[in-house]
């Protein structure tokens, strides 16, 4: 790429990190930016967690646990065993070198410095080259309308396993938040050669970023290209409620609807979606959306997939 110029990369948790893994192995030190959902961000035994930017954290460093798809591999429980003994809540568990993560972030936002700053020391601390963004450094919380009341995020998610069936979202907070002063710095320097919408939740990873106030208004005007990938491969998920929740939804199980999604919510940002090979069936339907469609095999196993994946994606952005 020229000089200066990055890709960014949109991104929740789990899903999001497969991609960005590959893209940051395909990609030069400073080619990529990753603009990370901090709306199932919340406070617990008093510390703020972060859980996407803590995933994107471990999982580009190699820290994160194989076994268990978030948190740290070899991770121990000793303090979450002895706040059991005190009767404490621990149905958010935290692990004992998760921990430090979360003792160092609360403390400095105590002290007054950003998220991003923090994220940044972080992110130097465990040897990235990446540059990994929370989308915000104002405070955005996800509410889960469903059919039990609204839910705090994490409640919904980890508390209740997503088990109530879910009627809408809300964000609170995030008419008044801005998004990442140092994306906003990028946006406005022209250094962003394109755009990559991985594949995470699109109701509660995905949206809390993209409306951000101006945000993807602002995405669409780059004239780069945006290529978003289906989190949705056969008809389902690979991980998560997002299978579930288009089904309460009431809209169909598959990446057609996703594509749809994007494309009514967000009219004209969306070039490419690109679905796995088994949804080839949909190419057409989600064409007269008016994207571009691409088919390859989107799952990604071992890091050969996400390396694979992410040269098709940066390919289809003329990369
Ligand atoms: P979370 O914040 O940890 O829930 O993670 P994300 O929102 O980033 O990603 C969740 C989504 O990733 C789910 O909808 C999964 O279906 C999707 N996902 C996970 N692994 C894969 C994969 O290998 N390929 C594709 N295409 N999607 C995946």
């Amino acid at each position: 790429m020229a000089g200066g110029a990055r890709v960014l990369a949109l991104t929740g948790g789990v899903g999001g990190a497969k991609l960005a893994l590959g893209l940051a192995r395909e990609l030069g030190p400073r080619e990529l930016s990753l603009l990370v959902n901090t709306a199932d961000d919340f406070k617990h035994l008093g510390l703020h967690i972060s859980p996407d930017i803590d995933t994107l954290l471990y999982t580009l460093s190699g820290r994160s646990s194989r076994e268990r798809g978030w948190g740290l591999e070899g991770e121990t429980w000793q303090v979450r065993e002895a706040l059991e003994n005190l009767g404490a809540e621990t149905w958010f568990q935290l692990g004992d070198r998760d921990l430090a993560t979360h003792l160092l972030r609360s403390g400095r936002l105590a002290a007054g410095d950003s998220l991003t700053a923090v994220t940044r020391l972080l992110g130097r601390a465990m040897g990235l080259e990446p540059e990994v963004l929370p989308m915000s450094d104002d405070p955005v919380s996800t509410v889960v309308h469903t059919a039990e009341g609204d839910l705090p995020f994490q409640h919904y998610f980890v508390r209740r396993a997503c088990e109530p069936a879910v009627s809408g979202f809300s964000f609170e907070g995030i008419e008044g938040a801005a998004p990442n002063p140092a994306l906003l710095e990028r946006l406005a320097a022209g250094e962003i050669a394109a755009v990559v919408i991985c594949p995470s939740n699109p109701f509660v990873s995905v949206d809390p970023v993209l409306q951000l106030p101006g945000l993807w208004q602002r995405i669409a005007q780059l004239s780069v290209p945006v290529i978003a990938v289906s989190p949705i491969v056969g008809g389902r998920a690979i991980k998560g409620p997002a299978a579930k929740m288009l089904a309460e939804l009431g809209m169909p199980v598959d990446a057609g609807a996703v594509a749809r999604h994007y494309a009514a919510r967000y009219p004209g940002l969306v070039d490419t979606f690109v679905i796995d090979s088994a949804d080839a069936a949909l190419a057409d339907s989600i064409a007269e959306l008016g994207m571009a469609v691409a088919v390859t095999g989107t799952l990604m196993e071992s890091l050969d997939d996400k390396r694979r994946l992410a040269r098709f994606v940066l390919a289809r952005a003329g990369l």
